[in-house]
């Protein structure tokens, strides 16, 4: 056998779907095999999970409760990622390539986060300045082992030239996570909306901190523990750590909604003749389409409502932004092709960490004894800074880091910090630092960083 076929098997059955699946798998073409092994596994499951269901909330004097329920446990693990965006996949592929077992939940049913169903196809902060003013590509390690392989996929990249930030495709991108997530047998859970805590009875006694265990996670079934000893918050919005009780702080920022257009390639302007760039947006890797970036109001993006309001509003302006467009002379043939399935909420939560970026730090090449990671900013024009584990680690709860655009950073470093590449690194340190505490038996806050860098660097990342 293969060992594609192999890893395809092993990852299959940590997905759930076992042997009997991995065989159907090699048969996908038929609707009859698929049929016949959903139909079985549907009951078995049925009944296995179905314990926490029967416990309805209740209705007395004008209050809602929830009652106190036994809730099953579906996977123990010991690195377990919550968030399957940009910093949730280096996270977890970090961990796994570390050597520990990897387990990663994400509430949708792909993987990237903003980077692929919130349309953010542009990889800002891929090359920054040297002191001496020359170029450096800090993007390296898992960032870079996945650009290189979109490179050699069907339209994956565009613009991955010396000194330029790149464009990817969405879909190509979402495709690539799950090969690489199977290649390193990570544990993964789709269509889980992680929605609590569990945090230990006893606190640490040498902290006297609480003590993260795990995550709920909601699914069609009700809910599900999932027990671990390392937990990295990768939700983009801190919703593990928020309910754990890490300090944290709140902010509203931009909400927009990218989409994407098609026939651009077929547009025939009149000499002289310019389109205003928010009506049709930047070349992707796909011939004829743009992706349409938008700005949108500071809004706070945890707040349903808010949230609701501006998914109505801002449908409504890309469809008239497309119809103006379309009503352009030579622009007949431009189409709408998608609009981001994912609101790009950039910030809402950034934990207190141990130590915390400031961009005047970031002006002065600051240096970190703890530095366990590297970023650039938006267009090059800037020197990259170190980032220090101390963003990543809860100051008042153990055994919970967090990664990608919550880490620890004043409001003006956030702006810099939210950029995909800087994602990518703090997952992959992240991952790396919480497999290392599960090897060496010790919380997160006491992890040997020597040997975090050590195995970083073994993952060919950059480090300043
Ligand atoms: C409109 C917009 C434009 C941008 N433009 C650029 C750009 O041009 N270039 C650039 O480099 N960056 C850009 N950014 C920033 C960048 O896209 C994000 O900061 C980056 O993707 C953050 O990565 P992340 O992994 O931290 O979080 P996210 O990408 O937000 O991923 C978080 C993941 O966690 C999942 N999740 C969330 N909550 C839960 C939960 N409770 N349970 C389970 N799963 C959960 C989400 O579904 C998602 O998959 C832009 C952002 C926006 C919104």
């Amino acid at each position: 056998m293969k060992l594609s076929e192999l890893t395809r098997r092993s990852w299959l059955k940590n997905v759930g779907l076992g042997l009997g699946a991995a065989a159907a798998g090699a048969s996908f073409g038929s609707e009859e095999v698929r049929a016949d092994f959903v139909t079985k596994k549907v009951a078995k499951r049925g009944t296995e999970y179905s314990g926490a269901e029967a416990t309805p909330c209740t209705f007395a004097n004008g209050k809602v409760t929830r009652p106190a329920a036994e809730i099953p446990t579906i996977s123990e693990t010991d690195v377990l990622v919550v968030g399957g965006g940009p910093a949730g996949c280096c996270a977890a592929i970090a961990a796994a390539r570390a050597g520990v077992k990897a387990t990663i939940v994400e509430r949708y049913n792909h993987f990237g986060g903003l980077a692929t169903g919130g349309l953010v196809v542009h990889i800002l902060g891929h090359w920054t300045k040297n002191p001496d003013g020359s170029k450096v590509q800090v993007v390296q390690g898992l960032g870079e082992e996945m650009m290189k392989r979109l490179e050699s996929l069907p339209n994956g990249i565009c613009h991955r030239e010396f000194g330029r930030n790149p464009t990817v495709d969405s879909e190509v991108y979402k495709y690539l996570l799950v090969e690489m997530l199977m290649e390193d047998n990570v544990e993964v859970f789709l269509h889980s909306w992680a929605i609590d805590s569990i945090v230990d009875d006893n606190p640490d006694p040498k902290t006297g901190n609480p003590v993260v265990k795990g995550i709920l996670i909601q699914t069609k079934l009700g809910p599900h523990a999932i027990l671990a000893k390392q937990v990295i918050d990768c939700t983009g919005d801190g919703d593990v750590f928020a309910t754990c009780g890490c300090a944290y702080t709140r902010r509203l920022y931009h909400i927009g909604l990218p989409c994407r257009l098609g026939n651009l390639d077929k547009i025939k302007l009149q000499p002289g003749q310019k389109l205003p760039g928010h009506l049709i947006g930047s070349v992707t890797p796909v011939k004829g389409v743009n992706w349409v970036n938008m700005g949108g109001p500071d809004a706070d993006g945890l707040d349903v409502r808010e949230l609701t309001r501006l998914e109505l509003n801002h449908r409504r302006q890309i469809w008239k932004n497309y119809v103006k467009l379309k009503n352009t002379p030579g622009c007949e043939e431009v189409f709408l092709l998608e609009t981001a399935p994912q609101m790009g909420v950039r910030i809402t939560r950034v934990i207190e960490g141990t130590e915390e970026l400031t961009l005047e730090g970031a002006r002065n090449a600051k240096k970190f004894d703890s530095c366990v990671g590297y970023g650039g900013a938006w267009g090059g024009d800037h020197i990259g800074w170190q980032i220090p584990y101390g963003c990543l680690l809860s100051k008042n709860v153990e055994n919970i880091l967090t990664a990608g655009r919550t880490i620890c950073g004043a409001p003006d470093m956030s702006e810099l910090l939210r950029v995909i590449p800087n994602c990518w690194s703090s997952g992959h340190s992240a991952g790396v630092a919480a497999a290392v505490a599960v090897k060496s038996n010790c919380t997160a806050r006491d992890v040997n960083l020597t040997e975090v860098r050590r195995i970083l660097t073994e993952q060919k990342a950059y480090l300043g």
